[in-house]
């Protein structure tokens, strides 16, 4: 296929996860020469990157791809892709649905879209769903960021709460090896990257699928080691992790991150429900007591750490005292930023086939009661900043004000000040606070006064 003057386009939905591996396939694209392009619809070759967590985002891509497919009775050369999570959910079917699509990849084929798309341009229309051992990478990703990059240590989910399409659809927990994340993120220091943040789906899982057991028999590639085996990088500033489980946090972690000075001071740690019945149904597999042991113990030993979580409402038999349990958990911990939603029933998923599905008024009422309480709450919290000096990585130039950049405190606040992004890109600046709001913070540079007395 010659792909000179060839464009392509990446749509991304969904989690960081998606968008990492978004990224890694734009840079499979770009060393088999496509050029990216901005606007789908100047494309060449259309990949959307899809996310089925919740029914409105799986239902997002098909009215994209329905414009696409249009398009490509104009455009017969066009190339339509469909990755991630829909792809997986879908399959074969996705075809039926959108004959016009050449492809349909789950999230493991990511680095494998070379090899596909090799097979689309023989002429076949093809289908890779099936499990497979994800290898590492040889292409470098197209980041979008040239300060902060994030980096995969383990894909998949062996967990299975009973509303998640994550182990259905991201297949088995396969972690990476310790050498291997940090040959890329020493790689990313070269590149200059100043942060990183390490994923995956459930982190506390890292090293379980890896060999070698300690001598006190736990396993021997942990999180909590490979924080402390990548710290040294020079270059890399800070190092954060997402997303946390609380059935396995470990005081063990939380003592890494405060002997670590790289390793910043936020937590994001999903509690889904505060009602014990609840995270039982969801099958979590911790109480809401352990929950808040776990926000105690970080805050022993780093008082002013942030706490960021998820949180579903109007699970299947939900009452509303057993709601009003997730309220005085959020009230009680004060969290710096929660992500709500609706319980969405999802294919594949025991909790969706019961019987004691709450209506959509029930769940919006909730919904809306939660967030007008997470907003109080999150002012709360932003109150503490008000007048400190935060240290601040700079990202980007602010879109809304271009005299401001913006970046994010350690604690992972939004800070936007007066500077020049040329000058200060991806450095570290200390920023007094002039103005706190819920999400975010305003402020100005502290200039260092050089005492010549
Ligand atoms: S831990 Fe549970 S909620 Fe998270 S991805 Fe795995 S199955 Fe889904």
């Amino acid at each position: 296929m010659n792909t000179v003057n060839k464009k392509y386009n990446i749509v991304t939905f969904g989690c960081q996860m998606n968008k990492a591996d978004s990224e890694r396939m734009a840079g499979i694209l770009d060393t088999m020469g496509f050029e990216w392009v901005a606007e789908p619809e100047k494309a060449d070759l259309v990949l959307y990157n899809t996310c089925t967590i919740r029914d409105n985002a799986e239902q997002k891509v098909y009215s994209y791809l329905g414009r696409q497919a249009k398009r490509k009775h104009q455009k017969p050369d066009l190339t339509l892709v469909v990755a991630g999570c829909v792809a997986q959910q879908e399959g074969e079917q996705l075809l039926r649905r959108v004959p016009e699509l050449d492809l349909v990849m789950g999230p493991q084929h990511a680095n494998r879209l070379e090899d596909l798309l090799q097979q689309v341009f023989d002429g076949n229309q093809v289908v890779a769903t099936e499990p497979v051992h994800i290898f590492e990478d040889i292409t470098k990703p197209r980041r979008d960021s040239k300060v902060t990059a994030w980096v995969n240590i383990i894909y998949g989910c062996n967990e299975r709460c009973s509303y998640c399409v994550v182990p259905n659809v991201r297949g088995v927990e396969q972690s990476r090896t310790p050498e291997a994340i940090k040959g890329e993120m020493a790689e990313l220091a070269r590149q200059g990257y100043t942060e990183i943040t390490l994923l995956g789906q459930n982190i506390d899982a890292y090293g379980r699928d890896l060999p070698g057991t300690t001598p006190e028999g736990r396993h021997q590639h942990t999180l909590t080691d490979l924080l402390y085996y990548v710290h040294d990088i020079p270059g890399i500033e800070r190092i954060r992790f997402a997303t946390s489980h609380p059935r396995y946090f470990t005081e063990r972690l939380i003592k890494a991150c405060y002997d670590l000075p790289k390793v910043c001071e936020h937590f994001h740690i999903p509690f889904q429900s505060g009602d014990n019945e609840i995270l039982k149904a969801m099958k979590r597999g911790y109480t809401h007591e352990k929950y808040r042991r776990i926000i105690a113990k970080i805050r022993e030993y780093m008082p002013d750490a942030a706490i960021s979580a998820d949180a579903i409402v109007g699970f299947p038999g939900e009452t509303e005292a057993q709601f009003e349990n997730t309220l005085k958990l959020v009230d009680d911990i004060g969290f710096d930023i929660l992500n709500t939603a609706a319980y969405s029933p999802r294919p594949g998923t025991p909790a969706a086939l019961w019987d004691n599905q709450l209506s959509e008024a029930v769940k919006s009422d909730r919904l809306q009661r939660i967030n007008h309480l997470v907003s109080i709450k999150a002012a709360e919290r932003s109150a503490r900043y008000q007048d400190r000096i935060e240290t601040v990585l700079v990202e980007d130039q602010n879109p809304k004000n271009l005299t401001q950049v913006m970046g994010r405190t350690r604690g992972n606040r939004l800070t936007f000040f007066p500077g020049d992004i040329e000058e200060l890109r991806g450095k570290i600046v200390p920023v007094k606070i002039t103005e706190v709001r819920p999400f975010s913070l305003t402020g100005e540079v502290v200039i260092p006064v050089f005492n010549n007395g």
